[in-house]
């Protein structure tokens, strides 16, 4: 359909009830991913339950469901054409977990939507999402200050937001100046494909339009394969097909392909992506792909696949510079919180603190700090509690980054600047 159209992986990220769900509903609807017909059944089963104006976000809710169900590999849902990209939804906004999600998903984005519901600015979550996107290496952010409606479309209103979000994007490192701002109302629609009367005082780009502007990522195709394993799966007839996307480097028929930290080889007979196959696969590329010689067992998330002869790295130590969001005390050595690297999750534990960092010009500020606390950058030793899977963030900025998490929020982020290596052979 789009295959000559470059491809985008777009994250979308704000607080909870701002909107995200009915954006990304919108979006599909006005693109023509999501047809009318569909769209009015769905309205149908929304009001039946007392939800009139709930489509577009039901578009999500039913995709999500769906994707529960299924086994199969199916992206074409969360997938919409612009002018000049084809853009998968990294992410199912509405998601329990959303954090923990956007964990997985904003670490493999090309780019990040921000949804700020005028009505309220940014909020707690939004803190969170963009300091999070930051600092997993998005770097192209497009803000929809959303539910114009409900403000009477307001310039004012507007551009009291744009201050706050301008406020709160500059402190973790964006350039406001880059970044596009576009009043819209996901309900109604203005500004999302056509310029709308109500917003007379806006000229800017429409939604759409501004996601037309985002720069294409480069494709790391010349780097050793990592493609971390989000599933396995065994389909009858065929046999063990792992499921994830690659980060870096080519997947090719016929390659042979060891899984890390598991330890196992195979071969891989073929590879699949929108349900049909391919000889291989690049970066960014959403595949199945079944493996000779791996069983079901033998393999599972957080796996990373790479070539035999460039085998994903195991750390048995790491060095990283993080910057810590929040915590309800103070961080120090011994502390063994969740990592979240691509689609692993491994407690590690604080090892050293080597380096408090002022967060903004890196400068060091004090050596072997006691403890850190919400606001501090440092540079820290870590020990994974089981074996990981981790990169140097300047080789492979993909696989090398992380959140923290602990007890349901996020604690901090970073990204890897030393390993020491495990030997596996
Ligand atoms: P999410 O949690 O960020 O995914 O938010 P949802 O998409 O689920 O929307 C949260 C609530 O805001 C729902 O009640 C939506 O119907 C409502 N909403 C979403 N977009 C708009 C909008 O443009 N205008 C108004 N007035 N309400 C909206």
């Amino acid at each position: 359909m789009a295959a000559d159209k470059p491809h985008m992986n777009l994250a979308v990220i704000g607080h909870i009830d701002h909107g995200k769900s009915t954006t990304v509903g919108r979006l599909l609807f006005e693109t023509g991913a999501v047809a009318q017909h569909v769209l009015d059944s769905y309205k149908k089963e929304a009001e039946s339950k007392g939800k009139g104006s709930f489509e577009f976000a039901w578009v999500m809710d039913n995709l999500k469901e769906e994707r529960e169900r299924g086994i199969t590999i199916d992206i074409a849902h969360k997938r919409f054409d612009t002018a000049k990209y084809y853009f998968t939804v990294v992410d199912c906004p509405g998601h329990r977990d959303f954090v923990k999600n956007m964990i997985t998903g904003a670490s493999q984005a090309d780019a990040a939507v921000l949804v700020v519901a005028a009505p309220d600015g940014p909020m707690e979550q939004t803190k969170e999402h963009v300091f999070l996107s930051r600092t997993l290496g998005i770097n192209q952010l497009i803000i929809a200050v959303n539910k114009m409606d409900a403000v009477q479309y307001s310039e004012k209103r507007f551009n009291e937001v744009k201050q706050q979000v301008t406020d709160l994007i500059k402190m973790v490192g964006f350039k406001p100046e880059e970044t596009l701002f576009i009043p819209i109302s996901s309900f109604t629609g203005v500004n999302v494909s056509k310029k709308s009367p109500e917003t007379p005082w806006y000229n800017g780009p429409t939604f759409l339009e501004a996601l037309d502007t985002l720069k294409e990522p480069e494709k790391p195709t010349d780097k050793p394969l990592r493609l971390p394993i989000q599933d396995v799966y065994t389909i009858s007839g065929i046999g063990t097909v792992p499921v994830g996307r690659v980060e870096t480097g080519l997947l090719k028929k016929g390659m042979k392909v060891s899984f890390m930290p598991a330890n196992k080889e195979g071969e891989v007979k073929s590879i699949e992506m929108h349900h049909e196959e391919h000889a291989q696969a690049g970066p960014g590329d959403n595949v199945g792909f079944n493996v000779r010689g791996i069983a079901k067992n033998d393999i599972r998330r957080g796996d990373v696949c790479g070539p035999v002869d460039a085998p994903p790295t195991v750390a048995e130590e790491f060095t990283a510079q993080v910057v810590v969001l929040q915590h309800p005390s103070v961080l120090s050595v011994g502390y063994t919180p969740v990592f979240h690297c691509h689609t692993a999750q491994v407690a590690c534990t604080f090892l050293e603190l080597q380096k408090k960092l002022d967060p903004r010009s890196g400068q060091v500020k004090e050596e072997n700090p006691a403890f850190l606390k919400a606001g501090d950058a440092a540079i820290v030793k870590i020990v994974p509690t089981r074996p990981l899977v981790i990169e140097k963030a300047k080789e492979l900025p993909q696989l090398g980054r992380f959140a923290v998490r602990d007890m349901g929020s996020t604690i901090a982020a970073g990204i890897v600047l030393d390993i020491k290596a495990k030997q596996m052979r």
